[in-house]
């Protein structure tokens, strides 16, 4: 505020010199108009300087000066300096932030609106065999031709990664993922996964190999062990060893079908992607499955089954029946005596549905999520007792995952179960129409 009244001081002043020198030439507001004129002049001289230290400020320096023009020319100064010191804090946690990504094992590539690479760091240089500055501006896709990524890329659901190989060397598998951010922007992460799959191969080989050189010992030992247990059922030496035999042969069986069944889980595994694709006669597989559900059930449940014969599938035989038998089976397993199976095998909106309903024991709410890990189940005893491995429900979603099919499991303790499986409508087949569709066959 001084400084302003200092200012108008300093005009008032100089108006009143102009008036005095004027008055004896009769020439006031002459003497006057040449004080304003020297007022603004010196103005403008402040103003030439300022312009042209905004246009220099490295070359030219800024007057140091008292009054109004003084203080705009501190605080100007003062902002540089505090600019300068934010530019130099930014530039330093940059440079920091490209040394520590660069030094990142992933590759990260920073891409802008339409998918041209802005940036990228040393792992993405070696991964991908990126240039600078050649790729830089270039899109992504037209670097890493592959079809499968350019169908991520272009589809933009960006929830999930993919799996490519490496455009550097083929032997290298890459996961690619992206992730938007900021506006329009997106990151791409590349990660050499070849050493995980080859890890995950050698323990599916291993799986596969200690299951199938088990195989062979215990046919040889249920074999002794039939032939023991038949003979200690009369009154031979053999008879006080009757039940000791049979719990070895029932173990025997137990183990034989683990065995089988970790041998079907790790050919699932290693042959995902090389499901034979038949013409598929699902109706008479559907029907095969309940039967030998049935043969299980002993006549102790009543059997619904709703087929449409009209509709089939394209897919590999072995998978299927998996799928059937084993949801099939668990509901006979899971259901006490006297309760109700019904299967389904009907067309739906999206596509096929295979589905089974049973009014047995139920599973908790906080359980479904985990019923198709490996060795998981709600009752460890009751599954044992009737002859369950705990793997059924992972090779039904392994099969599954081969024919790109989903489940969903509904169900209330006590009320029963429903395990729905939707089939894609890009597998199925239509048949004419010759036979009767959703009919309605109770099997007592
Ligand atoms: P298991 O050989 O033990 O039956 P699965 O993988 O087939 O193994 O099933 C896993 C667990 O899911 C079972 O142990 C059981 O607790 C539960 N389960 C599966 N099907 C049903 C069903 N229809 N009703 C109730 N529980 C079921």
């Amino acid at each position: 505020m001084v400084v302003w009244r200092r200012e108008l001081l300093r005009l008032t002043l100089l108006v009143l010199l102009g008036a005095w020198v004027g008055m004896p030439f009769e020439q006031v507001f002459g003497g006057i108009s040449a004080a304003l004129a020297v007022y603004a002049v010196l103005h403008v001289r402040r103003l030439v300087q300022l312009r042209m230290w905004l246009e220099h400020p490295k070359r030219q320096d800024l007057p140091e000066l008292g009054g109004l023009w003084g203080q705009v020319f501190d605080g100007l100064l003062e902002l540089q300096r505090k600019s300068r010191k934010k530019k130099k804090k930014l530039a330093a946690m940059l440079a920091e932030f490209q040394a520590s990504t660069a030094a990142l094992p992933d590759g990260a590539v920073v891409l802008g609106h339409s998918g041209e690479i802005s940036w990228f760091n040393n792992a993405a240089r070696t991964l991908l065999g990126l240039r600078v500055p050649q790729d830089i501006g270039i899109r992504v896709p037209n670097l890493v031709r592959h079809p499968v990524f350019t169908a991520y890329f272009e589809e933009g659901r960006f929830d999930n990664e993919v799996e490519v190989p490496s455009p550097v060397n083929r032997t290298k598998t890459l996961s690619l993922r992206v992730i938007p951010y900021g506006q329009n922007q997106r990151l791409l992460i590349v990660r050499d996964i070849s050493q995980r799959l080859l890890l995950d191969a050698a323990r599916r080989d291993f799986v596969s190999n200690a299951s199938h050189e088990l195989r062979t010992p215990l046919t040889v030992l249920r074999g002794y062990l039939d032939m023991m247990e038949h003979d200690a059922q009369g009154q031979g030496v053999l008879a006080p060893w009757h039940a000791p035999l049979t719990e070895m042969r029932n173990q025997a069986l137990r183990m034989e079908s683990l065995v089988n069944d970790m041998l079907k889980l790790a050919r699932l595994e290693s042959g995902r992607a090389r499901m034979s694709d038949d013409l598929l006669d699902v109706p008479a597989l559907v029907r095969r499955a309940v039967d030998d559900a049935k043969a299980l059930s002993k006549e102790q449940h009543r059997f619904e089954l709703e087929c449409d014969d009209t509709l089939t599938m394209t897919g590999g035989e072995t998978e299927l029946l998996s799928i059937l038998a084993n949801l099939v089976n668990n509901a006979v397993r899971y259901t006490p005596p006297g309760g109700v199976i019904r299967v389904t095998w009907a067309k739906a909106p999206e596509g096929g549905r295979f589905a089974v309903a049973d009014s047995g024991i139920g599973i908790a709410q906080e359980d479904i999520p985990r019923l198709t890990e490996r060795f998981f189940r709600v009752d460890v005893g009751r599954s044992r007792a009737s002859g369950g491995t705990g793997l059924g429900l992972s090779i039904v979603k392994h099969s599954l995952e081969a024919f790109d099919a989903r489940m969903d499991i509904e169900s209330e303790i006590g009320v029963g179960s429903t395990f729905i499986c939707h089939f894609p409508a890009h597998r199925l087949v239509y048949r004419n129409a010759e036979k009767s569709a959703n009919k309605i066959e109770g099997y007592i």
